[in-house]
Formats: C-alpha cells, structure tokens, sequence
C-alpha cells in the first residue's frame, strides 16, 4: 500500500495550491477541507491532506469531548505511514510519544492447557517450524525473539569492548503507544504542518436540500462552518455519515459477539514484552500491551454473557497488582454501508470497527488515508468512481470480520457458556471457503502460481495475508489433510537458518535494555 502510494506521489502538487495546477480542472475538485474530530483518525487524516495537497485543512474538535483512548497495539503499516509518506522524525516521535517495540502478538489461546503460539509479522514458514522443530514458533526469527522475550539490538563483545548491533533495518516490527501522547504530539504536528485548528463544539450539521451533502456545521451559538469537503472523524457517533447522511449501518455482531471492554492498567516491574498479550478469559479475552512504565490491559467480553463486576472479578484474579481504576469502553462492531458519501468522507470509528483483537484500528485508518488521498481528484467529478472504492472499502472490513471471526470459533482452550457458543453460532461463512480449501489443498502459501493467484483474489489485507491465514488456523490447532504431500524446505538448509537465529539470541538483550540504549542512542533504530 504504502508503495503503491509513493508511485502515485508525483501526481501531487508540490509547492503552489494543487488546484492551480493546470492538469486539472478547477471546477471539479474540492478546495478546502474540514475534519471534524481530533482523535487518532482526525490527527493522522489531517496530516497527510495537509502535507500532501497544500490545500487549507481545519480540524474542528471539542476539547470538552475526550477521544476513546484506547487504540494502542500497532501493525508494521504505521512506520511506512509516519516516516516515508507524513515525513516525520524519528527521534522526535521516540522522544514524545515514547513507543515499545512489538514483534507481533502471542496468543494464549488455541488448544486445552497452557497451549500459545508466536503470531508474528514476519510468519514465513509455519510448515518447516512444525515439521523439523516440532514448534510452531520457530517459524520465524520475530517469533524466537517473542519466545525469549527480547527486542532486536545485541550486544556482541568486541575485544574489550561491547559493541551494538541492531536489527531494527531487517525485521518487520510494530509500536504499543499510549493514546493520548500519540494524539497530543500527532496535534503539535498539525499545527506545525499549517492545519487550522479550532476547540468548538459542533451540534448540528445542515444538509443541501437534496440531504446528499452536507453544506455546513453549526455550533452552540448558531455559528457556521462552511466547507467544501468533510472529514467525519466523529467515532462512534458518526455525525455526519451516519446522523446526517444517513449510510446504513451493518452489524457484524453474528460473527463477532464482544461490545464492551474494561481497560486498566498493570505494573511490569521493568519487565517490557516485545509482544502484545491475548489471553483467553471465561467470557472473552484480555488484551495486555506493555509500554515504557506498565503495562494496559482490557478485558473485551460482550456483556450479554458476563456483568461489568464479573469482568472485573475475573480481571483482578489474572492481574492481582492491577490498578483500581477501571473504565468501561462500549463499543458496537460493524461497517457502515459507505465510506464516502456526498462530499462526506468517514475515517476511524465513524465509518466501521471491530475488536482489537488483530490490532486493526488504527492499520485500518491509514488505510482510508492511503485510499483517500490516492483518489481525492477523482471524488468530485466521478460519482461512479466513489462506488468502486465503496465497495473495495466494504470487502476489506468484511474480509477482517471474517478473519476475526475464526479465532473465536477455533479456540478450543476453555469450555464456558461464552466459548460454546462461540464455537457453534459464530458466523464465519465468508472465511468458510478458505478454511476447507486450507484443509483440503494444504497451506495456502504454498500453492502453485495458478492456484495462489486465485487464493490471492480473496485475500484483502496487506498484513493478515495468506502466510497470515496459514499461521492462524495452524495456530489454531487446524492441519491441513495431506501434510505429508507438500515440498518442505531442505532439512539441512532449514536447520541453518534455525542455527543462525538461536546464534542471534545468544546476543540479544531484553526490550528494558533496547529501551534504555535507545534512548541514548536513538540512531540504533534508523
Ligand atoms: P475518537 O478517538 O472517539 O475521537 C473522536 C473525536 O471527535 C474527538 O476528538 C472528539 O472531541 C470529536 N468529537 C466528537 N463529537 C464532536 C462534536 N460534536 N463536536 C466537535 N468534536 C467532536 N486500535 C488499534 O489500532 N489498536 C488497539 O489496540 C485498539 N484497541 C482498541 C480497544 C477498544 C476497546 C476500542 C473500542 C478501540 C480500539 N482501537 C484500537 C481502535 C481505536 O481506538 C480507534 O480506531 C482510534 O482511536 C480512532 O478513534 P477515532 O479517532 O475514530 O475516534
């Protein structure tokens, strides 16, 4: 994604307004642009209009509605985002939002008993690591180092000395950050790039007489905010899509059943894992994301099966040292039926959601930029054009619904009312069909170019891909039937590989420490 936007870069103006830029007539493209809220979705989408268009950009939010506050595990996708497409600075973004490095996500989930596994960003071969290792997580040096709880710098001896070497260029690696520093410095950087900035609160909207568009906001006092085009960064009450273009909404609840979680927080006691926690819980699950001085925690259950006081009992029995403090976050898991309607265009929670069981917010938000600002000439003049992405947009939320849905109904570790049920009425059908194939054929991965590209065509995500899919459902305890039939790698050659890694291990050191050293060294990272 993030390449085919950079090939698309030179279509952007560069320097004068890019209306004046004689390719395109100006009647047909928006002018200004007006975002309306400043939570994750606002901030990153008022960035890249801004960097790249050089059109005016106001961000409207009101400070007396805090954001969500939660939206903190991160897939690979966010550092292409921030570095290569908004230009920001490395050792700005460690120095003030103060990320932890993820190496991917370890589920205590799958199987009876203790049973986990590595899902990591760099899974390649899963076969190779069962077959010869007789480990799923010796699929991938990402997955060892999860084992081992360690981040990708070493220190290797040097005579006298002890010399760094980092990994950081080679292995694909995520961030966990704090919402609220990733919003405020996300903000400073707004105002810097030349985004109007205005804390007001917005109460109504008013629609063109045809209700297709939407012509101005209005505030407390009846002041109006007239715009050309509008960003509804809303969340979950999706002002202008939902309340006042009226985009139907799609419930995505017969595959996915949680709508609350209870978010705390836990001591780490200096111990920083490399890796996001899912751990399987009686009536859902519990997510455990380790930054720099604790770690958070949220236990996402749907409240149909457990009371908020259950959740918590069960929360304080897994974490004893946890933080009193406790916040419920509810939430409703869907899509909205269009992503750009009328001059509205709606990122974030305002257009679809679901749990954070993959960590797919804010992988999904930028993946709305990506596609808006890759088709933002096209928008006003191109009404079919606006279909096509509605629907591209559409697939690859439902292709996350069904992909989600799968660890649940797979998960086989405990036996409560909630997981029954999982296991017998979730709504997979969409994921069906690659699931028997997978059972059928063998790993997905690992087809003929025929075959793979077919496979491919069904696959909408960039992350969660066919490696993606072969990891989880072995993960999962699913074996393909005829897994004597397909090529493993050479024994020999495989075992080097393995070698090599476990001889990388050896040197390297726990995440505190590549923490510690990063901070004195930011340059290990670039
Ligand atoms: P919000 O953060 O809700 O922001 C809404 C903005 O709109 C605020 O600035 C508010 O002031 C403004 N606003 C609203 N109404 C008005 C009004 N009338 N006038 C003016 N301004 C207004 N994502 C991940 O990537 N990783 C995770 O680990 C993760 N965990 C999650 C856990 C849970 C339980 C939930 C619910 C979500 C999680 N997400 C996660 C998703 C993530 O939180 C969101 O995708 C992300 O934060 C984007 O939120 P947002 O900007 O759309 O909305």
């Amino acid at each position: 994604l993030i390449n085919d936007f950079k090939q698309s870069k030179p279509h952007l103006s560069q320097g004068a307004p890019f209306y004046q830029n004689k390719e395109y007539d100006t009647g047909d493209i928006y002018k200004d642009i007006c975002i309306l809220g400043g939570g994750t979705a606002g901030y990153l989408t008022a960035l890249a209009l801004k960097k790249l268009f050089n059109i005016p950009v106001t961000l409207i939010e009101s400070s007396k509605i805090p954001p969500i506050g939660v939206g903190e595990a991160t897939t690979p996708i966010i550092k292409g985002y921030l570095f290569d497409v908004l230009g920001l600075n490395v050792a700005e973004f460690y120095e003030k939002v103060k990320p932890t490095w993820k190496l991917g996500i370890k589920f205590e989930w799958g199987l009876p008993g203790e049973y986990f596994f590595n899902y990591p960003f760099d899974g390649k071969d899963v076969l190779s690591a069962i077959i010869h290792n007789n480990d799923i997580n010796y699929c991938s040096l990402n997955s060892l180092m999860m084992s081992k709880d360690v981040g990708f710098i070493s220190r290797v001896p040097n005579g006298e000395e002890t010399k760094h070497h980092s990994l950081s260029k080679s292995l694909k690696y995520a961030y966990h950050l704090d919402n609220k520093s990733l919003i405020r410095y996300l903000k400073e950087k707004a105002i810097e790039f030349g985004v109007n900035y205005i804390d007001d609160e917005i109460i109504d909207a008013v629609t063109t007489n045809d209700g297709e568009e939407i012509s101005y906001l209005v505030n407390k006092d009846y002041k109006k905010y007239e715009f050309d085009f509008f960003v509804d960064c809303t969340g979950f009450k999706s002002l202008l899509l939902d309340k006042k273009l009226k985009s139907k909404y799609v419930s995505y609840s017969s595959s996915l059943f949680n709508d609350t979680a209870v978010v705390s927080t836990v001591p780490h006691n200096g111990k920083i894992k490399p890796y996001t926690g899912a751990i399987t819980m009686n009536n859902g699950w519990c997510w455990n994301i380790p930054l720099r001085h604790e770690d958070h925690i949220g236990y996402v259950h749907c409240s149909e099966f457990c009371s908020l006081d259950e959740a918590h009992d069960e929360m304080k029995k897994k974490f004893p040292t946890m933080n009193k403090d406790v916040k419920q976050v509810k939430f409703r898991t869907g899509r909205h039926e269009e992503f750009i309607k009328g001059n509205v265009v709606a990122i974030g929670n305002s257009y679809a959601f679901i749990e954070p069981l993959e960590s797919t917010g804010l992988h999904m938000i930028i993946d709305q930029i990506i596609v808006l600002t890759n088709s933002f000439f096209n928008l006003k003049s191109n009404k079919r054009f606006r279909k096509e992405l509605n629907s591209n947009m559409n697939a690859h939320w439902d292709y996350l619904r069904w992909f989600l849905s799968i660890h649940f109904k797979f998960n086989k570790k405990l036996d409560t009312k909630y997981w029954k049920a999982s296991r017998e009425k979730i709504n997979s059908s969409g994921f069906d069909p690659l699931v028997e194939l997978y059972q059928e054929i063998g790993f997905l991965s690992r087809q003929d170019i025929p075959t793979t590209q077919l496979i491919r065509s069904r696959i909408k995500d960039t992350i969660f891909d066919v490696y993606g899919v072969d990891h989880l459902l072995l993960g999962l305890g699913l074996r393909p039937k005829n897994l004597s039939k397909i090529k493993l790698n050479n024994k020999k050659e495989w075992q080097g590989i393995v070698e090599n890694w476990e001889n990388i291990l050896k040197y390297s050191i726990p995440l505190q420490e590549n923490v510690d050293l990063l901070v004195k060294h930011p340059t290990l990272v670039m």
